[in-house]
């Protein structure tokens, strides 16, 4: 406050700068440089120099607890680590259960727990997880999320195949509608979603709307994989269906995604499934 005039004039511009390089060294920064200045007659920037060692990342680094060499690590922060153990990938009831033309539903007419999505029936875990992502999607202005189909029981199941294999002959049929038993709609964790006026429902073209590729891109953050992508069907067993979401939850979601790897066949390895065995 007592200093002359012009070494005031360059303290701010000293302690403006070095704010900006160093955050850490910020008391010892200021003291240094306008000590500098005291002692320096011309108000050249050169003092606002001398905090440059302070842009080390030093610093930064003492404020997180450094293990000593030869000592154990601290144990992981396990909210943020996936356990691949955490659920068993062959009970019907399972979060992770796989079911494919190779991996039929064990007991195959398992019913989950009901809840329900817009009056949709879904498994209650996908129902709240739909909802969350309705939200998310809306705030998005990506669209309004409808559920077209989600929990269908075993009879429910055999009626659907049926009609598809006699709209589309066997093949076609069953590449698109599991024999019941096989499919993952009837473990109340698939859903085929569609978005308000946005068309293209329960159609490849919903990959090309806004709403498709919102999903498409967002889904996992709340736990959903696109379980049949494009170019899998020697995998899946399913040809591209942009709509059919499968709950995972967060943590496989999150985990498939880090590692860029769509399918769950693959991601666990498991054998592929193009077909039924019989
Ligand atoms: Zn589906």
């Amino acid at each position: 406050m007592s200093q002359p005039k012009p070494r005031n004039g360059t303290k701010p511009v000293n302690l403006l700068l070095t704010v900006i390089i160093s955050g850490a060294l910020v008391l010892s920064a200021v003291a240094a440089p306008s000590m500098a200045a005291d002692a320096t007659p011309s108000p050249t920037a050169t003092p606002s120099v001398s905090p440059t060692p302070s842009v080390s990342p030093t610093p930064s680094v003492t404020d997180v607890p450094v293990t000593p060499p030869g000592e154990p690590m601290p144990p992981v922060l396990c909210g943020v680590c996936f356990n691949p153990g955490a659920y068993s990938l062959t009970k019907a009831n399972s979060l992770w259960v796989v079911a494919n033309k190779q991996r039929p539903l064990n007991p195959i007419t398992y019913k989950p727990t009901i809840g329900y999505f817009k009056g949709v029936q879904v498994a209650k875990v996908t129902a709240t997880a739909l909802s969350q992502m309705a939200a998310g999607m809306l705030k998005a202005k990506a669209g309004t999320l409808l559920l077209n189909s989600g929990f269908r029981s075993f009879d429910t199941q055999t009626v659907v195949h049926d009609r598809q294999v006699a709209r589309l002959g066997l093949k076609a049929g069953e590449a698109l509608a599991a024999r019941p038993g096989y499919s993952e709609h009837q473990t109340g964790l698939a859903a085929d979603v569609s978005a308000a006026g946005q068309g293209c429902t329960i159609q490849v073209c919903f990959a090309n709307t806004k709403a498709g590729k919102w999903l498409a891109a967002n889904a996992w953050q709340y736990g959903f994989i696109l379980r049949y992508p494009k170019d899998q069907t020697a995998t899946t067993g399913y040809q591209f269906e942009p709509w059919h979401f499968r709950y995972v939850g967060v943590d496989l979601a999150t985990e498939m995604k880090s590692k860029n790897i769509t399918v769950l066949e693959k991601f666990w390895k498991l054998p592929a499934a193009p077909a039924y065995s019989y």
